[in-house]
């Protein structure tokens, strides 16, 4: 049987293609070291066959996960955890302060998703969401430390994505999770030297400040290189970083010029994926607009609109 393990990380960290809308769109990393392994992100329900396999391949056996890492509680980094955490019975879920009630009780995620995709879409994609008991639920402060075998896992709070987003530093390999904090990256965005990577700015709390001062903040953190959940290792030389600072500013403009009116907003945002497919020389971020680059236009433009929204109205309030 082929191999679990897509080709994509290194220093003892794995990647495992979730399979998600058909692959080459979410990644579930495995830490190892000695007789302890960690997970970070689940992605959905259908990441459990590939992890298994992977775990099996390691030799690592589901008594010996001590941790399951969520970077923040939407359904495609943690649809999963749920199912998981049933499988892994040592494992506790660590997740952001603010996200874990939405594990315990993920009905109102699982209804609010229902109400961006439709209830069959949601199915297809999520199946059931799982709860997860309270007690095996821990809400790290900033800073806090994890140990898996020898490797140190530090947690940094990092809002801007989501008010609940965490990202993880695992300070034996250098890697750094960034789950949407840091762009993302799918398989099909590739150019000739490395892939491009597109700014997540999905619903329903995108805050363009607090994501800018994340990213300032991972940039000391990682060296050259993250670990988006979407998809893979990325390095950000070649103009990847540049490019995602400079899309935050157009996000912006392009939501203050469009007054928040989703049409504008949208229109506009094609023009940016467009003009960052030639400057970055990734002609796939442009030329199909492949169904999950479509997808993620469609969720940008909505987070953005309901940014403008927010912001519009939390300044009137200010001035009653
Ligand atoms: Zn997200």
């Amino acid at each position: 049987m082929e191999t679990a393990i897509t080709g994509d990380c290194k220093n003892g960290v794995y990647c495992v293609d979730s399979g998600y809308e058909g692959g080459g769109v979410a990644s579930v990393y495995l830490l190892r070291d000695g007789n302890e392994a960690a997970i970070v992100d689940t992605c959905h329900n259908g990441a459990l066959e590939p992890v298994k396999r992977a775990f099996s391949e390691l030799g690592v056996k589901d008594g010996e996960v001590k941790y399951i890492f969520i970077t923040h509680v939407h359904l495609d980094h943690m649809g999963g955890a749920g199912l998981f955490a049933r499988e892994f019975p040592e494992a506790a879920l660590v997740v952001h302060e603010r996200g874990g009630k939405h594990l315990a009780d993920p009905s109102k995620l699982a209804a609010s998703a229902a109400g961006v995709y439709g209830e069959s879409v949601m199915k297809r994609l999520y199946g059931d969401i799982l709860p997860i008991p309270a007690d095996r639920i821990t809400m790290p402060r900033d800073g806090a430390e994890f140990r898996v075998g020898d490797r140190t896992i530090v947690c940094f709070d990092t809002p801007g994505h989501a008010r609940h987003h965490i990202a993880y530093k695992d300070t034996s390999s250098g890697a750094v999770f960034t789950g949407d904090a840091y762009g993302m990256s799918y398989a099909e965005l590739v150019r000739p030297d490395g892939r491009c990577a597109i700014l997540t700015t999905s619903p329903v709390r995108f805050d363009p400040n607090a994501m800018r001062a994340s990213m300032r903040l991972l940039d000391g953190l990682a060296n050259g290189e993250v670990y988006p959940t979407h998809f893979g290792r990325l390095p950000l030389g070649g103009g990847v970083s540049d490019s995602l600072y400079r899309q935050l500013d157009m996000y912006v403009e392009a939501a203050e010029r469009a007054e928040g009116d989703i049409a504008s907003i949208r229109m506009r945002l094609r023009e940016i994926f467009i003009e960052e497919a030639s400057r970055q020389n990734c002609p796939s971020l442009a030329s199909d607009f492949g169904r999950v680059t479509r997808a993620a236009l469609e969720l940008n433009a909505q987070g953005l609109a309901l940014w403008y929204k927010k912001s519009r109205d939390e300044s009137k309030s200010l001035n009653a």
